[in-house]
């Protein structure tokens, strides 16, 4: 349930209703905002708890809560979360955040060069996997710790702030020291440990759709990371699998207005994976832009065919130029603010 409190409820009449909900056994959830304060009580409802509370002083209302999420869903959340990834805001009315990158972080020489060219085109932030969940054992598994250390040095040549994949709880620590923002990836988007670890760090946490993953298994897992008081995460549509063999995963188009609809979280698109085709890659990019999305993840290497992951859907530097010069105009139609964010160098 959501007690929601009058507009000039005063502090004490709050800390009256969550003592209230503390003796029924119920984890009262304060959440303060612009114009009232709600307490959340999640998990377990009591028909007592709800009729003790709302008789209390400085209650307005008690309104159930009937979705499965709760900290992620408008109906507690009504107003859109702005989460930042270093001074980048995402989400809201902020201009659309385009997160661009190598797959893998290969060298110091690629990382960068991406990084500059990333930065030059519009990006807002730098995205490139250290640690990379691969499919089998014998592909390029990242370079690991050596792999952030030069991610850092990107960071510090171009002023990018960056987003870079965790796998696994023990990483977190090593990952947040560096990083801006915690990539969650599709294939980590149920492990629930890992969730429970990136919930209780303070950076935002970039959360990638399962491959087989519904929107409602999506934002479960988002609810993980919030409940354990994280409240930055961003959420991530990059296609899911279907029978179509031509392309990689079929992007759901679907997801973007929808989630937008369900959730006040952020939500980004990655064409990249969503396709798998380079190719198909800016025409993606652009409907995710038209359907709602907040910003742009987008795979980019100086030499596609080199690439130790993922290159046939990487775009050259040249084609994410072009795919930037053009985002401001569908963004523009469909009343979004044209800029991308700015970039701080
Ligand atoms: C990636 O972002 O490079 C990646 C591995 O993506 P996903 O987890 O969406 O497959
Ligand atoms: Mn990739």
């Amino acid at each position: 349930m959501l007690v929601v409190m009058k507009r000039g409820a005063t502090q004490q009449e709050i800390d009256a209703v969550v003592a209230r909900i503390r003796e029924f056994g119920i984890t009262p959830v304060p959440l303060p905002g612009a114009e009232r304060t709600a307490i959340g009580t999640f998990g377990s409802t009591s028909r007592e708890a709800a009729d003790a509370v709302e008789s209390l002083p400085g209650v307005a209302e008690v309104v159930p809560v009937s979705r499965p999420f709760k900290l992620a869903s408008r109906e507690v959340i009504p107003t859109d979360t702005v989460v930042r990834i270093g001074d980048v805001p995402i989400g809201a009315s902020a201009p659309l955040a385009v997160a661009a990158g190598p797959c893998s972080v290969e060298t110091r020489e690629q990382t960068v060069a991406t990084a500059r060219a990333v930065r030059d085109a519009g990006a807002a932030a730098l995205r490139g996997g250290a640690f990379k969940p691969r499919t089998s054992p014998y592909q390029f598994r990242g370079l690991g710790e050596s792999g952030l250390d030069i991610l850092a040095e990107a960071r510090a040549e171009t002023g990018l702030p960056i987003i870079t994949e965790v796998l696994t709880p023990g990483d977190v620590d090593a990952v947040a020291r560096v990083a801006d923002c915690l990539q969650i990836g599709a294939r980590n988007m149920q492990n629930f440990a890992l969730l429970d670890a990136v919930g209780e760090q303070s950076k935002p946490v970039l959360l990638k759709r399962g491959m087989s993953a519904t929107v409602e298994e999506l934002l479960l897992s988002a609810e993980y990371v919030l409940a354990k008081g994280n409240r930055n995460v961003i959420l991530c549509e990059r296609g899911i699998r279907t029978f179509e063999k031509y392309t990689r995963n079929t992007f759901d188009v679907n997801a973007i207005p929808l989630l937008k609809r369900l959730t006040h979280l952020p939500v980004l698109a990655d064409p990249s994976h969503g396709t798998g085709k380079w190719y198909l890659v800016a025409p993606v990019a652009l409907a995710a832009v038209a359907a709602g999305a907040d910003g742009l993840l987008i795979e980019v290497h100086p030499s596609p065919d080199h690439a130790l992951s993922d290159g046939y859907q990487s775009l050259t530097f040249a084609n994410f130029a072009a795919l930037m010069a053009t985002v401001p105009e569908v963004a523009r139609a469909v009343g979004r603010t044209a800029a991308t964010s700015a970039v701080r160098a």
